[in-house]
C-alpha cells in the first residue's frame, strides 16, 4: 500500500520503519527535517519526503497515519492551512495514533467526515520498545467496518488491535489506562523507596512484590528502582522511554475528561499534581519512572 506518515519521533519513527518492513511504500512529513531524512535513508527508495501534510495526498496515498505529541499538533496537521483536510481526501483513510483528548479526536473525525475522508482514532500503548518490536496495542475508535478493513495494516505495527466503539473511544480507553499507569507508577515508587529505606535489598523486594498481590506492570516490567531490571530507563539514568511531561499530559487529559463527565478521579488528580510538581522541578524530560526521585535521597 501507499501510506503517508506524519510525526517521526520516538514512537512514529519505529512504527514507520515497521510499515516499510511489511512492504508498504511511505511518504513522510515531520517539522524536524533530520527525522524525515533518517526515515527516507532507512527506506532505501521505498520512502520519500513531503514538504507539508497536504502534499502527501499528491502521492496518491490510500492511508495516512499520524503520530504527534498533543491535540494542538493534531489539529494543526489536520485542520491547518496546509493540513491534510485542506487537500482532496475523498475516500482516504486517516488514522491518528497520537494520544489526545476524546473531544478533540471527535472534532477532527467530524471535520474529516465532512470532507468524505474515513477516520479512526487509534492511540497505542506499549512504549518505544513495543513500537520497535511491532507489538503495540492499538485502541481503535470509529466505524467498525473501517476498523476491520485496517486491522491487517495495524498488525504491521502492533499485536493487539482492539475495537473500542465510536469515534473518540480509542482515546477514552487510552486515557483511562494511562491514568491508572500514572497512579501505579507513583505507588510502586513509594513502596520501593519505603522498603529500601527500611533496609530491604531493592531486587529482593521487587521479587517479592512481583510474586505477591502488589504486582503490576510498573513493578514487574518497568520497575522505577535503578538496577532492579536491565534495559529499563531506571537503569540508564531515566533516559529514553516515556517522558514525565507526556505522562503529565495524559493525566491532564484524564482529569479534564473527568471534569466534563462530572466523574470523580481523586487518585488521578493527585497523580497529576505529583507529576506537575516533578515537572516544575525541571524533570519533565526524564522517563516517568523517575518520579521515584521524589521519594529517595540524592
Ligand atoms: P515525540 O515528541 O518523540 O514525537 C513527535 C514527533 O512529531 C516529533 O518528531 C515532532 O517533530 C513531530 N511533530 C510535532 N509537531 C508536528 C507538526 N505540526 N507536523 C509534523 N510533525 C510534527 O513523541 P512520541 O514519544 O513519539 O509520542 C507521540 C504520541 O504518542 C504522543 O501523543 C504520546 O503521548 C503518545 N505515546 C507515546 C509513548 C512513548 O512511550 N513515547 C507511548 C504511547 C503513546
Amino acid at each position: 500500500m501507499k501510506i503517508g506518515f506524519i510525526g517521526l519521533g520516538n514512537m512514529g519513527a519505529p512504527m514507520a520503519r515497521n510499515l516499510l518492513k511489511a512492504g508498504h511504500e511511505l511518504t513522510v512529513f515531520d517539522v524536524v527535517q533530520s527525522n524525515v531524512d533518517a526515515l527516507v535513508a532507512h527506506g532505501a527508495g521505498k520512502a520519500k519526503a513531503a514538504t507539508t501534510p497536504a502534499a502527501i495526498l499528491k502521492e496518491g496515498v490510500e492511508v495516512i497515519v499520524t503520530m504527534l505529541p498533543a491535540a494542538q499538533h493534531v489539529k494543526s496537521v489536520y485542520l491547518g492551512n496546509d493540513g491534510i483536510l485542506s487537500g482532496n481526501v475523498d475516500g482516504v483513510i486517516l488514522i491518528d495514533s497520537s494520544t489526545i483528548d476524546p473531544m478533540s479526536a471527535r472534532e477532527v473525525a467530524k471535520a474529516a467526515a465532512a470532507k468524505k475522508a474515513l477516520m479512526l482514532d487509534a492511540p497505542v500503548s506499549g512504549g518505544t520498545g513495543g513500537a520497535e518490536a511491532g507489538t503495540l496495542t492499538f485502541m481503535v475508535g470509529g466505524e467498525e467496518g473501517l476498523y476491520a478493513q485496517m486491522q491487517s495494516l495495524l498488525q504491521a505495527m502492533g499485536k493487539n488491535i482492539v475495537y473500542c466503539g465510536a469515534a473518540g473511544n480509542g482515546q477514552v480507553a487510552k486515557v483511562a489506562n494511562n491514568m491508572l499507569l500514572g497512579i501505579s507508577m507513583i505507588g510502586t515508587a513509594e513502596a520501593m523507596a519505603l522498603g529500601v529505606s527500611l533496609g530491604m535489598d531493592a531486587k529482593v523486594l521487587a521479587g517479592i512484590i512481583n510474586t505477591s498481590s502488589g504486582r503490576c506492570w510498573s513493578s514487574d516490567t518497568y520497575n522505577p528502582y535503578p538496577g532492579v531490571l536491565e534495559n529499563v530507563p531506571a537503569s540508564r539514568g531515566y533516559t529514553g522511554g516515556f517522558g514525565s511531561d507526556l505522562m503529565l499530559k495524559d493525566l491532564g487529559l484524564a482529569t479534564e475528561a473527568a471534569k466534563l463527565a462530572k466523574q470523580p478521579v481523586p487518585l488521578g488528580s493527585l497523580a497529576q499534581q505529583v507529576y506537575q510538581t516533578f515537572s516544575l522541578q525541571g524533570n519533565g524530560g526524564l522517563d516517568f519512572s523517575a518520579i521515584i526521585k521524589l521519594f529517595t535521597k540524592k
